[in-house]
């Protein structure tokens, strides 16, 4: 079927939800998602909003801004951060007024807590900025901006899955998504079309994202010729339940909890002298493997321990529960009385597709691709820079989210509609075709998967250097030629996961292969990107982000300038 709609936007995450309410109302606006909505990664979101609110300590936007800065290792646009820190208490009450119910003070204000690098003057103390409910702060963000979706009557289709992006002239017209429950390959024709898909964790073999994190947004714009920004920069979260990567939000650590390595000493008092075990997270995450690699791992392992006992029954109860359940179910261990075995997990992806604070997509020579828009983890706002900062992403999802809306809102109205490409399904149908004409696959593509997430996770991850990013890099081109000639084994139209799996791993691949050689083109350690062959950031070659797009002769490499106003690079020490 082919359907028509004024704005379509694919994900429904926060960032997606925050920008259909705010055009809805100026125009008729759709919601496509591949999950059912209200199971979107954001709602797995732990640990806070950061706001300086100075609800708990004295506060300040300027210190909220420094730190986004200085946790981003500089490679963040600073009038990016700078919109972000000021409008944060606007967007964290306004998520009150919508119903968000937020822990409170004893005085009955929005409750805060510390944070990962979050710190007043300019990096004296930590600070308490995260505005929070309980551990479940995302759940409850969704709920509420699923619910004022739903009353602004948007128009939602759950359980369809974007294929590709449907362009004409350079400019975006619409998107082919298959219905997953009939099988079906439908035409969405729009004016506007606003990719909010989120991140992709999934590119890695342990990761605290959900199994829908696999990059489906960035993969189609990267397939259509759209740059992708700063892809080396992949965060590894220092505490993923060992073994599992299921995430311990760094509330545990906000809320006091420690990490003690085998002789029970707690190491991060030697890195971060300053804040210790709530330095930002690529420091934390490159202490842990450094300490398993001198021996100090628990058990000479691969994995240390978050120490949480000291917290007492009441506050793991009251601030904590989700993750202290996570800790019974997964593990079989009661946080309150042992040692949790963690070990770094696959996070948060600082890069993605190119946009303005307004949400548009950047193309080649930083002109505007017409009618396409991105938001939310999927999206490269130059914000994060090498590193997020916690709380920092369900911020960028309201803030940049609303811009995101209110932008299309006006720019709706001068688009014209643009008569879509003849048959515009039909490469789609075809490549559908052919993977089932191809059948059986024998598991193919989960030994594909598996085999990708293992070379990036060995060779792309934490620690990096020439001659691995190299091996990863041709491992991960010959999965790509393994990938031509499969098949699978499903060949039924409902349901189809096989399928789904088959061209979702088609973009993880490309996705895969961007980082790696990203990665290897940048001769520095910064952020997340940390080089043991170029062990010091290198401002003088390297403070650029990076810009990749996708040719017949593979990847092809450029850079950008980043924006500095407030805040001259520093050496970053905590
Ligand atoms: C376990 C965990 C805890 C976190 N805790 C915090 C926290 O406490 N604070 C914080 O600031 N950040 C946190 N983060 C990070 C933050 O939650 C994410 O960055 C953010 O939620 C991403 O939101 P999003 O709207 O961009 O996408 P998501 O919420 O990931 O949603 C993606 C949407 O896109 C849809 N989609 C994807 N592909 C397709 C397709 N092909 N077709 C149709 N639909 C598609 C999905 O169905 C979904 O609706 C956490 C992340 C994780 C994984």
């Amino acid at each position: 079927m082919h359907f028509k709609h004024d704005v379509v936007i694919v994900g429904a995450g926060l960032a997606g939800l925050r920008a259909a309410i705010e055009v809805a109302g100026n125009a008729d606006v759709a919601l496509i998602s591949k999950v059912y909505p209200t199971r979107s990664h954001s709602g797995a979101a732990q640990g806070g909003i950061a706001a300086a609110l100075g609800n708990e300590e004295p506060d300040s936007w300027e210190w909220h801004m420094y730190d986004t800065v200085k946790g981003g290792d500089y490679l963040t646009d600073q009038h990016v951060a700078e919109i972000l820190a000021k409008d944060a208490p606007r967007a964290v009450y306004e998520l009150e007024h919508m119903g968000v119910p937020f822990n409170r003070t004893a005085e009955g204000k929005i409750a805060q807590r510390a944070f990962g690098g979050h710190t007043r003057d300019f990096g004296q103390a930590a600070v308490k900025r995260a505005c929070y409910a309980a551990d479940r702060s995302g759940r409850v963000m969704m709920d509420t901006l699923y619910f004022e979706a739903v009353r602004k009557g948007i128009r939602i289709y759950p359980e369809f899955q974007m294929l590709d992006l449907v362009m004409k002239d350079g400019a975006a017209v619409g998107l082919i998504a298959l219905e997953i429950a009939t099988g079906e390959v439908h035409f969405f024709h729009c004016r506007i079309l606003l990719l909010a898909t989120g991140g992709f964790g999934k590119v890695y073999k342990t990761t605290s994202n959900a199994f829908a994190s696999t990059g489906d947004g960035v993969a189609c714009a990267y397939r259509n010729g759209i740059l992708l920004e700063d892809m080396e920069f992949v965060q590894f979260h220092p505490t993923g339940l060992y073994g599992l990567g299921v995430l311990i939000s760094e509330a545990a650590r906000g809320e006091g909890g420690v990490l003690r390595n085998a002789a029970g000493e707690r190491f991060m008092e030697r890195y971060a002298p300053t804040i210790k075990d709530l330095a930002p997270r690529d420091m934390v995450s490159r202490a842990i493997f450094t300490e398993i690699r001198e021996g100090r791992g628990i058990d000479g392992r691969d994995y240390v321990h978050l120490d949480l006992t000291h917290l007492g029954e009441s506050k793991l109860k009251e601030k904590l529960s989700d993750i202290s359940s996570f800790i019974k179910i997964y593990l079989g261990l009661d946080p309150a009385k042992d040692l949790v075995p963690t070990q770094p997990t696959c996070h948060y992806m600082m890069g993605g597709i190119p946009v303005t604070v307004d949400g548009r997509v950047l193309g080649a020579g930083e002109r505007i691709v017409p009618g396409l828009y991105a938001a939310g983890e999927c999206s490269c706002i130059s914000l994060h820079g090498a590193n997020r900062l916690g709380c920092n992403s369900l911020l960028d999802l309201v803030v940049f989210g609303r811009r995101a809306g209110i932008a299309m809102a006006e720019n709706v109205r001068e688009l014209p509609w643009i008569d879509p490409p003849d048959s515009p399904e039909r490469k789609v149908r075809a490549g559908i075709e052919g993977l089932l004409g191809r059948s059986p696959g024998g598991g193919k593509v989960a030994r594909l998967r598996g085999a990708m997430q293992q070379a990036m996770t060995a060779h792309c991850s934490v620690f990096r250097d020439e001659g691995s990013l190299a091996e990863g890099l041709s491992l991960i081109r010959s999965l790509r030629e393994e990938y031509a000639g499969i098949g699978i084994d499903n060949q039924g139209k409902r349901f189809n996961s096989d399928l789904l799996e088959a061209l979702e791993l088609e973009g993880l691949l490309d996705i895969a292969e961007a980082i790696a050689v990203c990665a290897l083109a940048r001769r520095e350690s910064r952020g997340a990107h940390s080089r043991e062959d170029y062990p010091e950031r290198d401002d003088a070659r390297w403070l650029k982000h990076t810009l990749v797009l996708k040719t017949a002769n593979g990847p092809e490499v450029s850079y950008k300038p980043v924006t500095i106003t407030r805040f001259e690079p520093k050496p970053r020490a905590y």
